[in-house]
């Protein structure tokens, strides 16, 4: 009973919530990036719900990939870092050498409202800040979690596709 709550909790929040901050101009038409985007995800301590709707994002009810968006498995090939989650202080630094090794230009998009502002895990013992409190980041793709419809249109701002 209390789970249902909480899940229905979730599911309000999540279609309250603003659809998506647009990414910066400057970003966005970022000559090198138009076409395709290579995308490395870190999960810099989340839940696991916005991991959940960014692979639907990647499945074929939503398919970004036809929008030329790609995940990719290491660093050194992503044009953009997507983070997930408040940063604990376990991740704090991977994710520094994750965006350390991208190569630029690069972006980094957070996704959640946890990445934004550590939502429901603010003040957490674990919790060492957002990820903006960690390092610069392009655009945000509000929600909790966000919809893979948000998350595609994101995704695709950048790809103009
Ligand atoms: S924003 Fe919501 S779904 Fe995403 S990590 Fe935080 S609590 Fe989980």
């Amino acid at each position: 009973m209390t789970f249902r709550i909480a899940v229905g909790a979730l599911r309000r929040r999540s279609r309250d919530a603003e659809t998506f901050e647009r990414p910066s101009e400057a970003a966005a038409s970022a000559p090198s990036l138009r076409g395709s985007l290579q995308v490395r995800h870190v999960d810099a301590g989340s839940c696991n719900g916005c991991e959940l709707e960014l692979a639907s994002a990647f499945s074929p009810v939503y398919d970004v990939e036809r929008y030329g968006v790609r995940l990719v498995a290491s660093p050194r090939h992503a044009d953009a870092l997507i983070v997930t989650g408040p940063v604990t202080h376990n991740l704090r630094e991977p994710l520094l050498k994750t965006l350390a090794a991208m190569p630029e230009p690069r972006l980094v998009i957070s996704l959640g409202d946890c990445a934004r502002d550590c939502g429901e895990f603010r003040g957490a013992y674990g919790v060492a800040g957002s990820v903006e409190d960690i390092v610069p980041v392009d655009a945000h793709i509000a929600g909790c979690p966000p919809r893979p419809s948000e998350i595609v249109n994101v995704l695709r701002t950048f790809t103009g596709q």
